[in-house]
């Protein structure tokens, strides 16, 4: 086991490595698939299950992963800088599992109005039904201290925010959940651990949906919750267990595979996102407005450059004079960004941005229509070209 001060790149790539057998080991942990766990004799058994009732992440059954999920573990540990993680099948999952964890009837969480669209449409409505009331904030605000409430024990962010990138001040929003004794969670998938780390930077659970950037092949679902605390994590594990949630060993092998490439890739991609984005910036004829915080003037600019170690292949832009039916003439023209939901993956995707889902969100003025592109991993001369030919098709 590598020590604890080599740096981060080292640690997630060595994390789970196998130990040498015989004088030898493989590179990559083994995929190893099973429903029933066997055990050399009864003693070895309840010896599992009792380190198992005491929290510790080991298998009894097929239900609670092998050695390949701990390896997937252990390195989405390194990168979150968490003791405790959990796999779920999808993001939204893992969303929905920190929710129902955490909260009882009668409580309150405070929502950060930008977040992922099914966190409002999908989250909130099951909560209700179980008596959880939720309440959302702007964060280009300052702190909610208007909107906590005596039963607020949850405070849930997103930075940057689902398509229009609005950056949180996290450090102050934990010292503000601490406060008032309410524990604050914050999706990481943008940042995806090498971006962004929630947990140093106080909040006590950070979730990531591994289907973008950790996957980064878009060919798996799954999604993970981090936690440093041991006493929280008790309580993610508890939901966890009765809520069944599992996920594949084939899908754990393939998000480690993604996991050991994740920093060269999220690299390139900013690479290529920075050069399409000062191109939109300057096509000051065709596009309003960029929205991508590693550019100078966006909104979150200064707090991305003291939270963030970089960006991703996300860029957003508001068309100028344009209509809803010019932003789909636009998009229907690319021809190397596919049309898309989901992103993080190796390959260019555009999507109109749901007006529904913009006016939520608090950072969102005006009626321009939105297109979210990720920029992929293609030469990006070439896809700036493709949006220029697009642009052209759309000019009146
Ligand atoms: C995609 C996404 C999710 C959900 O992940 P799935 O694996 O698609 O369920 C959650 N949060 C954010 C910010 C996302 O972009």
């Amino acid at each position: 086991m590598p020590g604890q001060r080599d740096r981060l790149n080292t640690r997630v790539l060595r994390a789970g490595a196998p130990a040498f057998d015989d004088g030898a080991a493989p590179v990559n942990a083994p995929l190893v698939r099973t429903s029933t766990v066997r055990f050399e004799n009864d003693a070895a058994r309840a010896g599992l299950h009792h380190r198992r009732e005491a929290g510790e992440a080991v298998a009894t059954y097929g239900r609670h992963g092998t050695t390949t999920h701990r390896a997937l573990e252990s390195a989405l540990g390194e990168l979150e800088g968490a003791e405790h993680v959990l796999l779920a099948p999808s993001g939204l999952a893992a969303i929905s599992l920190t929710f129902i964890a955490l909260l009882s009837p009668g409580d309150h969480v405070l929502v950060q109005d930008s977040v992922y669209g099914p966190v409002r449409e999908r989250i909130e409505p099951l909560l209700a039904r179980l008596g959880v009331s939720f309440s959302y904030f702007s964060a280009g605000a300052g702190l909610p201290a208007n909107d906590v409430r005596a039963n607020t024990r949850l405070i849930y962010a997103e930075s940057p925010s689902s398509f229009l990138y609005e950056v949180v001040d996290l450090p102050a929003l934990a010292a503000f959940a601490r406060q008032h004794d309410a524990l604050l969670a914050a999706d990481n998938t943008w940042g995806a651990g090498v971006l962004y780390r929630p947990i140093e930077l106080g909040a006590d659970i950070s979730i990531q949906a591994i289907t973008k950037y950790a996957g980064g092949h878009s060919d798996l679902m799954q999604g993970a919750v981090a936690v440093k605390d041991r006493d929280v994590a008790r309580r993610l594990r508890d939901t966890h267990e009765a809520l069944g949630l599992s996920v594949g060993a084939d899908d754990a092998w393939l998000a480690l595979r993604g996991v050991r490439t994740l920093a060269v890739r999220l690299a390139q991609h900013e690479r290529h996102a920075l050069d399409v984005a000062r191109y939109l910036a300057e096509a000051t004829g065709v596009v309003e407005r960029v929205f991508y915080p590693a550019l100078p003037g966006d909104p979150g600019h200064a707090l991305w450059q003291r939270d963030f170690h970089g960006a991703n292949g996300l860029v957003s832009f508001a068309l100028r004079d344009a209509t809803l039916a010019d932003a789909v003439a636009f998009v229907d023209a690319l021809r190397l960004f596919g049309i898309g939901a989901s992103w993080g993956g190796y390959e260019s995707l555009a999507l109109i941005a749901p007006a529904s889902r913009l006016e939520t969100h608090s950072a969102w003025r005006g009626g321009a229509p939105v297109v979210r592109l990720h920029v992929g991993l293609e030469d990006p001369r070439d896809l700036i070209d493709d949006l220029a030919q697009a642009f052209r098709r759309i000019a009146r």
